[in-house]
């Protein structure tokens, strides 16, 4: 796949230019009935998809003649199903929030390095969830037990957290669920408990006046323009994601930069220096932000998948330029040299001070 063109100059309202269209909505069995698959039926009919209402849950016919067909059917198809009952023993996700909350697995964005690939298996579907109030249900017994938030005096104002992009960009699929405005509402309910999202969509005007409490804090996934440009496909221009941070954070919600993955491309201070006064700007004085600083790394089996996916890209992932790390399951990451991650954290964290003053680095990694 050649690389991501630069953007053109597109007619449509910034918001809506990166709204996706899927061409197909599939609707399993046992969510037919729900307001999630009434809405995307709504949404698709809008959008001139195709909407098939499946005979039983499983969601099949995606494979093509070669990867990339698998690839391209399940990358424009959007499923509505049920969460299964393993999603509503919500995991511990250190260190972005206290617990895993997912409204949906699969996204429908082209990002080069996707940090899906490898961790999650088969054609790369979104399926969005439909069974909501049984995954909201299963909060209060979350509450109190994180170790994250809860267990810090400095974030314990967050409540417990729920961290709603571990596995999907909930905002890029918005248009077509409405999941991420029902959990929005809902943890405007929840004085103990916060909901975090990050995403690399702007379509943010139908959050802008729902009753959050100040309960959700939304982060925008962004980098350097030039990484932007050749690797995210198929997401809103970084422009587009400043814009609808500052408006986010008018409309009080505690807001957030997830800066990832972090290269050091040539040039690389004056390039993330010109992010940070682009977030600056975007942002009221007043604005509750984090940042939250993510450098690139790659996994033998992401380096393969990314690879299948992308097979012309120019994302380096060359393992002998990189330091092996073991995680605790004895798998294997290649990340930044120690020197090297060294020094940009510092410049990282002293740009933050310098050009975001009030935002809070929650790590680097
Ligand atoms: S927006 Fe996030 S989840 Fe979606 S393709 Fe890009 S990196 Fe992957």
């Amino acid at each position: 796949m050649p690389p991501v063109p630069p953007p053109q100059e597109d007619p449509r309202p910034a918001a809506a230019r990166a709204r996706w269209r899927p061409r197909r909505v599939l609707i399993a069995r046992s969510a037919r009935d729900s307001a999630v698959a009434q809405r995307a039926r709504r949404a698709a009919r809008e959008l001139g998809a195709e909407v098939v209402e499946l005979g039983g849950d499983a969601v099949r016919g995606l494979a093509g003649r070669n990867e990339r067909e698998t690839y391209r059917n399940a990358k424009a198809t959007l499923a509505i199903v049920n969460a299964p009952p393993s999603a509503l023993k919500f995991a511990p996700i250190p260190p972005s929030a206290d617990f895993r909350l997912d409204l949906a697995r699969g996204c429908p964005a082209h990002c080069q390095y996707c940090y899906l690939a490898g961790s999650l298996s088969g054609p790369p579907v979104t399926r969005a969830y439909a069974n909501l109030d049984e995954i909201f249900a299963a909060v209060p017994a979350h509450v109190g037990r994180g170790r994250i938030t809860s267990a810090s005096a400095a974030r314990s104002h967050e409540g417990t957290t729920f961290e709603a992009s571990c596995y999907t960009d909930p905002l890029g699929i918005e248009h077509l669920t409405g999941g991420l405005s029902e959990a929005v509402r809902f943890f405007g309910t929840q004085p103990d408990a916060g909901l975090r999202f990050t995403t690399k969509f702007s379509e943010v005007g139908g959050l802008l006046g729902l009753p959050h409490n100040g309960r959700t804090r939304v982060r925008f996934s962004v980098n350097a323009e030039d990484i932007t440009r050749r690797f995210d496909g198929g997401t809103a221009r970084l422009a587009d994601r400043l814009a609808a941070l500052g408006a986010v954070a008018r409309a009080g919600y505690p807001v957030g930069l997830t800066v990832a993955p972090i290269m050091p491309i040539e040039g690389w201070e004056e390039a993330y220096g010109a992010l940070f006064r682009d977030a600056g700007a975007a942002l009221p004085a007043d604005a509750d932000l984090t940042v939250e600083l993510i450098t690139h790394r790659f996994t033998p089996g992401s380096r393969e998948v990314l690879l299948g996916w992308y097979p012309g890209t120019k994302l380096e992932m060359d393992a002998a330029t990189r330091t092996q790390k073991r995680n605790k399951f004895g798998g294997t990451k290649y990340v930044y040299p120690k020197e090297l991650m060294k020094q940009m954290r510092a410049w990282f964290e002293e740009a933050v001070e310098r050009e975001l003053p009030g935002g809070v680095v929650l790590y680097w990694t």
